[in-house]
């Protein structure tokens, strides 16, 4: 097998000599045991953090650890009743080309009813991370203003085709013309906002003549900043990525201490700030994945993909994906 360990722990933005491709031979398969090929490697904002030592939701991955990742692959040999030669599963097999897997937490994909790549996107974890932030904690009404960051990413993309459905005016904020673009003509946004502009804050107040009522927040920072004063009372806040973060240096000098001024805020518009990890509401998977399929096979929720060839790009697109150079879902084809 190829694979994508973890040479050392990123201080601030990851660098290609944080990662190493070693190659290793796999072992005979044992009773019970089934060889994959990995076929499609998810590329996530949340691996940032698996490449710290800090405390979070999750364990890190360990220095000379494979890398962690969602994936899509093709069962090789068998020794396990359930899986045969050929069965295409999701599984969370890592940066590598081969694995050996017992068949736990493996989930069978029908190659006939969806591309087998949206598994790791539109209708997959970030698919339903969308829905999940919107049913549960943003719960946008007829009529009412969304606004969703990175909107032209894997989460963002589905949330606000997602609010439309619901019956929500959408406003989406992404960085640079061909994705607000993107936004507006092929998905159906009410607005799109460009980040980077100069004017940014002025356009993004022009966009919600109403206020803000659900604010799904993916990035933090600047956005953040612009978005806040927007807020309606009332309104509700998903707080799912903070990917503007994620590069900032434990040690690094903070701005001045803003959280009171965010705090009498919060009280007097009666925000509701909510964080959440998808997998808490897991039980709601099926009722996603019938609606999803849906709302695909009706040209109401589209996607975009951003696909990488070869698992030794991977790094770099990686490190890309902090700095906003993918264009749509990342995922990375390691064999045809
Ligand atoms: P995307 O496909 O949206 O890719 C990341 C995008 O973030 C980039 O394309 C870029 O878009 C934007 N971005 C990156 N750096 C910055 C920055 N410094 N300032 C502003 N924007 C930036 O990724 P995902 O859809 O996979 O993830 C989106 C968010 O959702 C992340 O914060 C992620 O951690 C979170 N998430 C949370 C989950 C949960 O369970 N809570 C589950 C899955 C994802 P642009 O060019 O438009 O700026």
């Amino acid at each position: 097998t190829t694979r994508i360990v973890l040479a050392s722990r990123p201080s601030g933005k990851p660098i290609t000599a944080n990662f190493r491709l070693e190659q290793e031979t796999l072992r005979d398969l044992v009773e019970g045991e089934i060889l994959l090929q990995i076929l499609y490697l998810s590329l996530d904002p949340y691996m940032r953090g698996r490449m710290d030592d800090a405390k979070s939701y999750a364990a890190p991955v360990a220095i000379g650890g494979v890398m962690e990742g969602g994936t899509v692959a093709r069962v090789v040999s068998s020794r396990n009743p359930a899986f045969k030669p050929g069965d295409i599963v999701l599984s969370h097999s890592g940066w590598q080309s081969h694995t050996i897997s017992d068949g736990n937490g493996l989930r069978k994909l029908d190659p006939d009813a969806a591309p087998i790549s949206t598994a790791l996107g539109i209708l997959g974890m970030p698919g339903f991370t969308a829905y999940a932030g919107l049913r549960n904690i943003g719960r946008p009404k007829a009529g009412e203003t969304l606004v969703v960051a990175a909107a032209s990413g894997a989460v963002g993309s589905a949330v606000g085709q997602i609010g439309k459905i619901f019956g929500a005016r959408a406003v989406g904020i992404a960085g640079g013309p061909d994705k607000c673009r993107y936004l507006y003509e092929e998905l159906g946004f009410d607005a799109a906002i460009d980040h980077r502009a100069s004017d940014f804050q002025t356009q993004l107040a022009s966009a919600c003549p109403n206020g803000i009522d659900v604010y799904f927040e993916n990035v933090g920072g600047h956005v953040w900043n612009a978005v806040f004063p927007l807020l309606n009372d009332f309104a509700r806040i998903p707080i799912c990525g903070l990917i503007a973060h994620y590069n900032d240096d434990a040690g690094a000098s903070r701005d001045p201490d803003q959280l009171p001024a965010v705090m009498r805020t919060i009280l007097r518009k009666s925000l509701t700030l909510r964080g959440f990890i998808q997998r808490e509401f897991a039980d709601q998977r099926p009722d996603f994945y019938r609606e999803a399929e849906q709302w695909i096979a009706e040209g109401r929720l589209r996607y975009k993909e951003d696909i990488v060839d070869g698992i030794e790009n991977a790094p770099e697109a990686f490190i890309g994906l902090l700095e906003g150079r993918n264009f749509g879902k990342l995922v990375v084809r390691i064999a045809p």
